[in-house]
């Protein structure tokens, strides 16, 4: 028998509609199945927590097999999952086409989805991964000076412990005084330049995080497409990916949240547009999630098939030969961090091509779960264990004693920051790197101002 991952491995689509997804005791027999294709294979014991759980409870079980575990506790293995894809993509051998058609992630993301048809999810779960409220009521001028100055107060981080299940030592983001979309306007009147491999017009779907949080991410893209004469728009109106609901398993949300942004990408999508979005999860929701939960919708497909990943736009354009290369500012010693949702668009390491290609960069990249994973890594029980996935990571990237530390996940990067840091305190080093997204870095190195100053 041929191991599936000597070809592309295929995904199939979830097939949630049919009431076979939803029934636990199929449920069940599915997770029996491929946990025991996996305690027999433990290739990927050191990719995050559900495979250590596994091991440990059948291990420790009565008859040493994946029939010895109760059900009840595949919950454990499940709740471990943050869906980082990383064990499809680079471990499982026994991907689909190979017969066995093993997808864990999918699996668990099923269990997910069957758990919260059941229970619901925690008040503090549905409250945190519903970004755009947040974000719209903590974006209320006066609501945001005080969310920060409180989020910042150690009593107040023991407060949101206790109620949201928030670690209080884990870094969290700040909500930024102006949304990027409030300051963001469309410039559309570039000449239009089409590329063999490019569109010459983008469209700018800004994400949650960079208008809530770091408009100024955002606001470095515009910077890049204007200095390089690319037209842009930016989205009419937006919501959330759906990633973050997708992570409880609350797939009607991630539904609803499709068919708004669809209707609104799709037309752009039929009009030639490239649909760039700077965050790798919310990229990859549209370009695999989306289209693996709605198969039969073509406009899905299509918006699917215009989003780009703005460094995969952007060196296809240098590609084309339609991107300056004129950078004046040397960036010194960057440590550059892939990470998982950028690996599994299998675009290849876009940005480390592009940064390379900045004057003089002394340039590391590790290619490693950091293990911040969205909200899963801030919540009180994961926190530790999103530390202990991190550390390799932290020492890798600190190891160059960098200028920079950067990475395509605008999360990621400061919970590699936080954990640099205890690197540094631990050794009583005093210097922490600056931490930047890669598109802040390409901004810095052409010279160009802070958009936001
Ligand atoms: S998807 Fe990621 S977190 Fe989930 S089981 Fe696989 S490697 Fe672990
Ligand atoms: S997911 Fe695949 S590679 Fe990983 S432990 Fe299971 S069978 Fe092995």
């Amino acid at each position: 028998m041929r191991e599936g991952s000597l070809e592309a491995p295929t995904r199939h689509p979830l097939n949630w509609t049919v009431p076979e997804f939803w029934d636990q005791s199929t449920l069940d027999k599915e997770l029996e199945r491929v946990f025991d294709i996996c305690h027999g294979c433990r290739r990927c014991v050191s990719l995050c927590g559900s495979f250590p759980t596994l091991f440990d409870l059948v291990d420790n079980g009565k008859t040493g097999e994946v029939d010895g575990v109760p059900k009840e506790r595949f919950k454990e293995v499940v709740d471990q999952c943050y869906l980082c894809d990383m064990c499809f993509m680079t471990k499982c051998p026994y991907v689909p086409p190979h017969p066995w058609n093993l997808d864990f992630p999918h699996l668990m993301l099923r269990a997910k989805a069957v758990q919260f048809k059941a229970n619901g999810a925690k008040a503090a779960d549905r409250f945190m991964t519903s970004t755009d409220k947040v974000g719209l009521f903590a974006g209320i001028p006066i609501v945001t000076k005080i969310v920060n100055a409180v989020n910042r107060t150690r009593p107040a981080r023991v407060v949101a412990e206790k109620a949201l299940g928030l670690a209080r030592d884990a870094w969290r983001p700040e909500f930024a005084s102006r949304t990027f979309r409030a300051r963001a306007h469309s410039r559309p009147q570039a000449p239009l330049r089409d590329g063999a491999k490019t569109p010459g017009k983008v469209a700018i779907f800004s994400t949650c995080y960079v208008n809530y949080n770091e408009p100024g991410i955002g606001h470095d893209l515009l910077r890049i497409l204007e200095h390089n004469e690319i037209p842009y728009e930016i989205v009419g109106s937006e919501v959330c990916c759906g990633m973050p609901k997708l992570e409880i398993g609350d797939l009607d949300s991630v539904a609803n949240n499709q068919r708004i942004n669809i209707a609104q990408l799709a037309p752009l999508a039929r009009n030639g547009y490239a649909i760039l979005a700077a965050v790798p999860s919310c990229a990859l929701m549209f370009k695999q999630e989306l289209p693996l939960l709605f198969p039969d919708d073509a406009d899905v497909r299509r918006v699917g098939e215009a989003m780009w990943d703005p460094f995969d736009y952007l060196v296809a354009r240098h590609k084309d030969g339609l991107l300056r290369t004129d950078f004046k500012v040397p960036l010194g010693t960057v440590s550059y961090h892939v990470p998982c949702h950028s690996r599994v668009q299998n675009i290849g390491k876009k940005t480390e091509a592009m940064l390379q290609l900045t004057p003089d960069v002394k340039l590391t990249t590790v290619e490693r779960c950091s293990g911040h994973s969205g909200l899963w890594g801030s919540r009180t029980e994961y926190h530790a264990m999103a530390m202990k996935i991190g550390r390799p990571v932290f020492t890798k990237m600190a190891e160059s004693a960098p200028d920079y530390i950067s990475s395509d996940c605008p999360l990621a990067v400061h919970h590699i920051a936080q954990g640099i840091e205890g690197l540094a305190a631990d050794d009583g080093a005093a210097k922490a790197p600056i931490a930047a997204h890669p598109l802040t870095l390409v901004r810095i190195a052409y010279g160009l101002s802070d958009p936001e100053s």
